[in-house]
């Protein structure tokens, strides 16, 4: 490890704030105080064994959040622990799992638990973190798509701690729980890791596959106590319970030690030009973020800087390479872009590097890809808002360690959600974090778990308010398309085929389509079918692992795109044609004049032409037609309707509406991840000036997702929170009429045409004067 005195990063940090002309980016800058821990004495209950291994392990006692959530599990409740990274929530749930598993068996054989976490990778830790323990009676072992064969039947049969992920319970434990019998009969806890993952349409496919464990475990006689474990977020215990459909409660006060840090906001200048229609654009967050980069390698700061993609990883590192070669020819060789794929022994060779000084700076994409365990750094640079408070502070908090102050610097991108956030320093520090949605009741998620339910164990009448209010409609409709059958004693599967292969938990609507290079056969990779006119039409660049392809040939009926390896000079953007019908409400509210309402609608798309951007300035260089079939989305949208009286009150000229209620979409779809966990990927908009089913003029953001996901409804009850934030984000830009770091859209299918940036600030004035306090709604009162 190397050593470096409290005040050598401080030195380091105080020069690379005091270059010239850098003053002015810096927005906010907060001291993020030291904390003492509080803890707790070992429970009672806990075995002397775990607790010795645990103190072997470094934890001379536990936290007192720890014991809490331990303590409420080992009693029988179910409970989400849900604290920042690096507060020890695992322990919360080993000490009871660990304590059971040993305990002496009375008559049979003793408990069993499972381990459920979003990704293969994190399974493998957590087997690892378990066996370094050494504890008699455990017999962990992991169970996934990589296990030989013949080890299966071991773990099924003997192991006591399984570790998988919930693609497997869906695809081979619960079709097969009659292999599993031993296994479940004594099934005492289930333990479900960083579920903020279980979010959207992967949410609640995974909520089904819980409810689906709880039936046929209820089956073998078992009614496992759910232990959880979060990222902060906000009202963990209702999403928790949304999760699971049992009544979860909460441990969310951080009591472990934090050592203090700097947390700079960062907004790069504006510079004229370079954007759509001559706007300007800010200078980019990476060019920004390699320069602070070779700065802090200079002062042999170890820095991790964290970018959201591959190349712009290594945009960033070749960057810093190129100032620090200027500086000192043996400095470029220290800095790295983490590229992904490694094998473990060069993941352990990176943190060993990074550990010792030897490699300065990592540039690497989100922390759960990265892989590798790295924390103690100096400083943290993020190039981008990671999308939630959650992730900032998991990334952040790999800098800091005991008696040393440490930095973290957040650059804003060219993004509305990123103007808003540097320019309102409580909503990234004070703010609640975002709420976690999910729809267990989405039918089109639903109807394949039915399915597949029916076919582990057939479904009765009592079953059926687990899955869903409304599952008895859904089972008739899916007797009526001769999937189940109707017999006395319930709905049965008897179709030849595997039920649980209607579905795939990851992917949205259908088998997704492959990108294969057309030379060699190789996979790439898969995009959502939904997407596929969008990003791999023929034409279009699809980047892999930091080079460029682009696509000869789209086929969906055979799900696959044809690309060829060319190196381009430009990135490509669908424009498309959206129509949006509304099938139904389900919530309305007042606000004035104004209408918000929260329902179905029908979303009808085109993609019609793309366009061709060079790389870095966004600069357009040039438009293709395309011939592709029009698409149909049922799915659920808020939208609000305003009066064109009152557009025409706040002197917005009707010339001049439909640019006003435009900008307002893209920056409102913009801000929707302050309050959930979606990114505007998830999320679509139209607005329209006279809409034929409101008779209005009104704006429509709607999920991405048939039957919805809940980001819709999420914006419907914090609509304040997040309309206010929308407007006060469109107000902090200095830009004269619109950006991309306010009104400007990267996935507008209208090319961002036409934009009114004054006309949205006054329009959402406007609808926001008539809305009640925002304490009122669900988003809190932040921001
Ligand atoms: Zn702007
Ligand atoms: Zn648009």
């Amino acid at each position: 490890m190397v050593s470096r005195s409290p005040d050598a990063t401080a030195t380091a940090v105080e020069r690379v704030l005091s270059t010239p002309g850098r003053s002015g980016r810096i927005l906010h800058s907060r001291d993020v105080g030291a904390r003492e821990g509080r803890t707790a004495p070992w429970p009672a209950w806990a075995d002397d064994g775990v607790v010795a291994a645990l103190r072997r392990a470094g934890v001379p006692e536990p936290w007192q959040h720890q014991v809490d959530a331990a303590s409420r599990a080992w009693a029988g409740r179910h409970v989400v622990v849900a604290t920042p990274a690096a507060s020890g929530k695992s322990l919360a749930y080993l000490l009871p799992v660990l304590t059971a598993l040993r305990a002496q068996p009375v008559g049979g054989r003793s408990a069993t638990a499972l381990y459920l976490s979003p990704t293969k990778a994190l399974a493998a830790d957590q087997l690892a973190a378990v066996e370094a323990l050494g504890l008699d009676g455990v017999r962990p072992a992991t169970y996934d798509g990589d296990t030989p064969a013949d080890e299966r039947r071991w773990v099924r049969e003997h192991a006591g701690y399984v570790l998988t992920n919930p693609d497997l319970l869906h695809h081979s434990m619960l079709p097969g729980h009659a292999r599993w019998a031993s296994f479940l009969r004594r099934l005492r806890y289930v333990v479900v890791d960083e579920c903020h993952h279980y979010r959207g349409v992967f949410g609640s496919h995974v909520a089904a596959v819980l409810r689906r464990l709880r039936r046929v475990a209820a089956r073998y006689g078992s009614y496992p106590v759910f232990v959880l474990a979060s990222a902060t977020v906000s009202q963990p215990a209702l999403t928790a319970s949304r999760l699971t459909g049992l009544d979860v409660e909460e441990v969310a006060t951080d009591t472990s030690r934090r050592g203090a840090m700097r947390f700079l906001l960062w907004e790069p200048p504006l510079l004229p030009g370079g954007g759509e229609h001559g706007a300007p654009t800010r200078r980019s967050a990476l060019s920004e973020v390699g320069e602070l980069l070779a700065d802090l390698v200079v002062d042999r700061v170890r820095t991790l800087a964290f970018v959201r993609s591959r190349r712009g990883a290594e945009v960033v590192s070749m960057t810093a390479k190129r100032l620090l070669a200027e500086i000192d020819p043996g400095l470029p060789a220290r800095v790295a872009a983490y590229r992904g794929g490694y094998l473990p022994e060069e993941r352990r060779e990176l943190e060993r590097a990074l550990r010792d000084g030897d490699l300065l700076a990592l540039a690497t994409t989100s922390a759960l890809e990265l892989g590798i365990d790295v924390s103690g750094l100096d400083a943290v640079l993020l190039a981008g808002w990671p999308g939630t408070r959650a992730s900032l502070w998991q990334q952040a908090g790999r800098a800091g360690r005991a008696g040393q102050p440490a930095l973290a610097v957040l650059v804003a991108r060219d993004d509305p959600l990123d103007t808003y956030l540097v320019h309102h320093p409580s909503a990234v520090f004070d703010a609640p974090v975002e709420a976690t949605v999910l729809d267990p009741a989405n039918p089109y998620v639903l109807a394949p778990h039915l399915c597949a339910a029916a076919a582990e164990l057939p479904l009765t009448e009592a079953d059926l308010p687990m899955f869903s209010d409304s599952a008895a409609e859904l089972l008739d409709v899916l007797v009526g398309r001769g999937l189940l059958r109707r017999r006395p004693s319930g709905w049965f599967w008897t179709a030849p085929s595997r039920a649980s292969d209607l579905t795939d938990l990851r992917g949205a609507g259908g088998a997704p389509v492959r990108v294969v290079e057309g030379d060699t056969g190789r996979v790439l990779g898969s995009i959502d079918r939904a997407a596929a006119d969008h990003s791999v039409h023929a034409g279009a660049v699809y980047v892999h692992q930091g080079a460029s392809f682009v696509v000869d040939s789209l086929d969906l009926a055979s799900g696959l795109a044809l690309v060829h390896r060319e190196d381009v000079d430009h990135v490509t953007q669908a424009r498309d044609v959206t129509d949006i019908r509304v099938l139904g409400e389900r919530q309305r509210t007042a606000w004035g004049p104004v209408d918000l309402v929260f329902g179905e609608v029908e979303v009808t798309t085109q993609v019609t032409s793309f366009l061709r951007r060079r790389l870095v300035t966004n600069e357009v260089i040039g438009e293709v037609a395309l011939d592709l079939p029009s698409r149909r989305l049922r799915t659920t949208a808020v939208w609000w309707t305003l009066p064109a009286s009152l557009l025409a009150g706040c002197g917005i000229r009707p010339d001049d509406v439909p640019g006003a209620l435009h900008a307002a979409e893209h920056a409102a779809i913009g801000l929707l991840p302050l309050v959930a966990t979606c990114d505007r990927w998830d999320v679509g908009g139209v607005s329209t000036a006279l809409h034929p089913d409101t008779a209005a003029p009104t704006i429509f953001v709607h999920d991405g997702h048939p039957g919805g996901a809940g980001f819709a409804e999420r914006g419907y009850a914090a609509a304040t929170t997040w309309l206010r934030a929308t407007a006060a984000a469109i107000g902090a830009c200095e830009c004269e009429s619109g950006c991309p770091s306010c009104v400007q859209s990267p996935k507008c299918g209208n090319g961002n045409e036409p934009l009114d940036k004054a006309g949205a600030l006054r329009l959402l004035g406007a609808a926001l004067a008539g809305a009640p306090d925002a304490r009122e709604d669900e988003g809190g009162g932040s921001g």
